[in-house]
Order: structure tokens, then C-alpha cells, then sequence
């Protein structure tokens, strides 16, 4: 079997089944996962790390279709993570039968794999988490994240990436509402996909109009970018507002800080587990039975229990 050592030597040189073992052992949490994420932290940070998300139907898969090959005409190494909490099936099933994705498949530059909420332990957004700073570890230049939806679970995914873009397409009332109601403070980015299709103008000045309404919640002024990822128009543009994006955040210390967030947040879940693996380790089996039955007796609440537990 190889090493962790071997699979990192593999993965940077580009070999696809290396990255794949690598990314596997972190997004199912295998025995070797923290030895991953030892090696893989001293050595991401370089990515550029791009969100997509959306409701479905917006062209999400398709702008990250047309993205990926315009990245890739840039940069040596382009990652997609394409993440659906609502699905079952994850490794790539899905996106292995995308015919749009094909001529990416072919590439050996760019990398792709789906995942879905599969019960990880720490939630799927801190798996994929995992996922892209193995990928920026092992050399990626882009990663591209996609999430479907707007709930919580892809706002929690959207703290993954540097740059958020949200999708939102003509005649998508209800949309826009469902971005009102919240949504849009994750977005760094509004893309109006579908942009050939008439009424995009209104979408864009209805967009423009609750942006000024919004708080701004600090000096970066979101764009509102039209696209047509169909019709591959507007992409430049998008690329160019990500690219601003990313040097503003460099620049103000907003990058800094949403780094920082992320590092505490694992920092606390990996205390969480770990306080409560000593924990699990010291308690006595038997005198946790002996307890139980005195709260199923009625003789003992369950809180004093757990301070009988914890010794106090
Ligand atoms: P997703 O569910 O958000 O990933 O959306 P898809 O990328 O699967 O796109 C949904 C449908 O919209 C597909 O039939 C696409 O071909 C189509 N579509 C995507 N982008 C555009 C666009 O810019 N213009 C038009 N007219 N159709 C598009």
C-alpha cells in the first residue's frame, strides 16, 4: 500500500489516481485521514477557490463546465468539487455521466469529483473543506466548488472558497426572493446566467436596486454580472470580477479573516472530538448502565447523572 508520502509525491505530479486516493481517505474520513490533513495543511493556501451555487435549473453545471475549460486555458490545474446535500450518490457517478463534462474528463489537467451528504461526521461542508485543501495542497490552481441550492447546508459549503458566486437566471421570481430573504449576504459575486434570454435587464436592475437597499456589510461593492453559459458570453467578465474579488480580499484582510474563521471552526471541531474520544475512553461502562437505570427509575435526573459522570 502506499504511503501518505507517496500518494502526495503522486497527486502533485499530476497523477489522477494518486489525487483520487488522497481525496477519498479525507472525504470518508479513513484511518489515514488526519496524516492528510497534516501534510496537506503546511502546504495549501495557493488556490484560487471559486464557488458556484444557485437554485437548480440556473446553468450552474454549465457555467462550471464552461469556466473549467476557460481556467484551464489559463492555468495548468483546474479542480471541480460538485457537492449536492440532497443526494445519495458521491465518487462521481453523477458527473461521470455529464456529457458536458466530457471533454474535461479527457483533460488531464483537470479533476473532478461529486459528493453528497453521507452522514460525515463533522457535516459535509467540513468534508469539503477537507476535499479542497487537499486539492490546493497537491497543486491545483483553481478549485471550483458547486453546490445546489440555497440552504444551509451550501451556505455553510460557501465558507469553503475565497469568492462566492450565486446564480440567478430571467423570469426566476421566486428566486429572487429566496435570495432576498438572505441569501445574498453569502454572494461576493451575482451572476445573471441566461443571459440570452429576455428579461435579464429587469433581473439586473432588480438585483442592482436590493443591493443598494442591503447593508453593505464592507467596502466591497457586488457585481452583478450577466452570463450566458450556454452561450459562453460574459465569462471574461466573471473571471474578471473574481479576480478583483480575490485581490480586494487580499488586500482589505477580508481574506485573513474568513481564513481565520475557518481554521478556529476546525480547530473546535477536532477539540470537540477529541475531548470527547478521552472522555468516551474514561467512562465505566458499567457504572454508565448503573446510572441509566437510576434515571429510568425515576431516583436520579439525568443531569446529576452526567455530574456523577464527570466526577464533580
Ligand atoms: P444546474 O441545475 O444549475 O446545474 O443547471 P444546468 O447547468 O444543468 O442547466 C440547466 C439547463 O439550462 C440546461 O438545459 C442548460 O443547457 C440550460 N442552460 C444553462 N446555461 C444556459 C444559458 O446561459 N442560456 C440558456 N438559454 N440555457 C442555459
Amino acid at each position: 500500500m502506499k504511503t501518505v508520502e507517496d500518494l502526495f509525491a503522486g497527486a502533485r505530479a499530476g497523477r489522477m489516481a494518486d489525487i483520487a486516493r488522497l481525496v477519498s481517505i479525507v472525504e470518508n474520513e479513513e484511518a489515514q485521514c488526519a496524516d492528510v490533513m497534516r501534510a496537506a495543511h503546511l502546504q495549501a493556501g495557493r488556490a484560487t477557490k471559486l464557488g458556484v451555487t444557485g437554485p437548480p435549473g440556473a446553468g450552474k453545471s454549465t457555467l462550471v463546465s464552461v469556466l473549467t475549460s476557460a481556467y484551464r486555458r489559463k492555468v495548468p490545474r483546474v479542480a471541480v468539487v460538485a457537492v449536492d446535500p440532497s443526494s445519495p450518490w458521491s465518487g462521481g457517478a453523477i458527473l461521470g455521466d455529464r456529457i458536458r463534462m466530457r471533454d474535461s474528463y479527457l483533460d488531464a489537467g483537470v479533476f473532478i469529483r461529486s459528493m453528497s451528504n453521507r452522514g460525515q461526521s463533522g457535516g459535509l461542508a467540513r468534508a469539503t473543506r477537507r476535499v479542497v485543501n487537499v486539492l490546493d495542497a497537491v497543486g491545483f490552481d483553481v478549485i471550483l466548488v458547486e453546490t445546489v441550492g440555497i440552504g444551509q447546508q451550501e451556505i455553510d459549503v460557501a465558507s469553503v472558497v475565497d469568492t462566492v458566486c450565486l446564480l440567478t437566471i430571467p423570469g426566476a421570481g421566486d428566486d429572487i426572493q429566496a435570495i432576498k430573504a438572505g441569501v445574498i449576504e453569502i454572494a461576493d459575486i451575482l451572476v445573471v446566467n441566461k443571459s440570452d434570454r429576455p428579461g435579464a435587464e429587469e433581473v439586473v436592475l432588480d438585483l442592482m436596486q436590493m443591493l443598494k437597499l442591503g447593508m453593505p456589510r464592507n467596502d466591497w461593492r457586488v457585481p452583478v454580472i450577466k452570463t450566458s453559459a450556454a452561450g459562453g458570453t460574459g465569462i471574461e467578465e466573471l473571471m474578471d470580477a473574481v479576480n478583483e474579488h480575490r485581490d480586494w480580499a487580499a488586500r482589505g484582510g477580508e481574506a485573513q479573516r474568513r481564513n481565520a474563521d475557518a481554521m478556529r471552526a476546525e480547530i473546535h471541531a477536532l477539540l470537540r472530538e477529541q475531548v470527547l474520544r478521552d472522555l468516551a475512553a474514561r467512562l465505566d461502562a458499567r457504572e454508565v448502565d448503573a446510572l441509566v437505570n437510576l434515571v429510568v427509575a425515576r431516583e436520579l435526573d439525568p443531569y446529576a447523572a452526567v455530574e456523577q459522570l464527570l466526577g464533580r
